[in-house]
């Protein structure tokens, strides 16, 4: 990364951070978080049940062939039960491992969510920053951590060492949002633009969402869709957040209340950061291309490192090594672009300087 800065080719102070998930070399058949394996022991207690009525049938029947079917039931009836003994150990031992998750093959591969439609994989995540203008990977991390909730400031902030940019902008996607990851990263004076996650259940039922009322900065107000003035109320501690409410006492009059609240009034809520997340809000009004910017810049990056790394994407096992496999490939994707932006020629006259 000190190359590619000395040669100019991280001067644009954009990047986009996004996490894909990799597979482990760990069959999913060799995973066991306590809903799969309770759905396993419910298969066998199926196959047990069948098999039970089966040997019934064969029971009342006298002939060679039944004979032989019921050797036969019995011993698939005796595989069963100890697989279902296995599996009854397992459970246990699920239950008790920190993150009540098991990996066999690979002890720190975790089951993780895919985009794809209902389909999960056993693997890591890897979080990347990418630079927007050259595509070059300026860091990135794995993790066995399932979400990327938890990841926005302490890649941003490696983002911003790596390019040297102190202003840096981050683009990056709903799945990163968090006030208080926000908040660190505005705070390390790193602007961050992503959406917000759609949660609001007053919109998902048709009523008037928050950002329906306008925040009146100098009078400390919201104003609602009636244009009444909401004032502050009071503030409140919840989940460690500081919280101020405000509504207004004008509701029970109000001609759109059936659209707004089935409460007595409706009462707004304000993180007493909330500052910084309208300032997120603003900048991604300000670009509605960010969101296509960060996709076109990270799906070449996981598109091109998978393609690499085959089907089965890692080869080694444990965070450690799997950590080390994925700076290999990652230092070679950045110098073969480095190679194809330059040319091999000016690389080595700067490589040789
Ligand atoms: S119900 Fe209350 S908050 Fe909602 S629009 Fe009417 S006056 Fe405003």
């Amino acid at each position: 990364m000190v190359l590619c800065r000395q040669l100019g080719l991280l001067a644009g102070g954009v990047v986009a951070l996004d996490g894909s998930r990799f597979k482990a070399v760990n069959t999913r058949d060799r995973n066991f978080t306590p809903a799969a394996v309770r759905r396993r022991i419910e298969q066998i207690e199926a196959s047990i049940a069948r098999y039970l009525a089966a040997l019934d049938t064969a029971d009342r029947q006298e002939d060679e062939v039944a004979h032989v079917r019921k050797v036969r039931i019995a011993e698939r009836l005796d595989a069963l039960r100890m697989r279902m003994r296995e599996l009854q150990a397992m459970e246990t031992l699920v239950e008790a491992a920190p993150d009540r998750q098991i990996s066999l093959t690979d002890p720190d591969a975790r089951a993780m969510a895919t985009r794809g439609k209902g389909t999960g994989m056993v693997g890591y995540n890897v979080q990347a920053v990418v630079d927007t203008e050259h595509h070059l990977i300026v860091a990135h991390e794995v993790t066995n951590v399932g979400h990327d909730r938890t990841q926005l400031a302490h890649m941003s902030r490696q983002g911003q060492v790596a390019t040297g940019h102190e202003a840096l902008s981050v683009l990056a996607d709903r799945g990163y949002f968090s006030g208080e990851e926000i908040l660190a990263c505005d705070q390390a004076g790193i602007a961050v633009t992503l959406p917000k996650p759609l949660t609001s259940g007053a919109k998902a039922e048709g009523r008037f969402g928050k950002q329906d009322f306008v925040y009146e900065a100098e009078a400390d107000t919201y104003r609602c869709p009636a244009g009444e003035q909401l004032p502050y109320r009071y503030t409140n501690v919840e989940g460690g957040l500081t919280l101020r409410r405000y509504w207004t006492t004008a509701c029970h009059g109000c001609a759109l209340k059936a659209r707004c609240t089935p409460a007595k009034e409706r009462r707004v809520t304000r993180w007493e950061h909330e500052a910084v997340l309208e300032a997120v809000q603003r900048r991604l009004d300000a670009d509605p291309h960010a969101m296509r910017t960060r996709r076109q810049t990270v799906e070449h990056v996981f598109g091109t490192l998978k393609g690499w790394m085959g089907a089965t994407h890692f080869r080694t096992r444990r965070l450690k090594n799997v950590a080390t496999e994925m700076s290999l490939q990652v230092l070679a994707y950045n110098l073969k672009r480095v190679l194809a932006i330059l040319g091999v020629e000016p690389l080595l006259t700067t490589l040789w300087a």
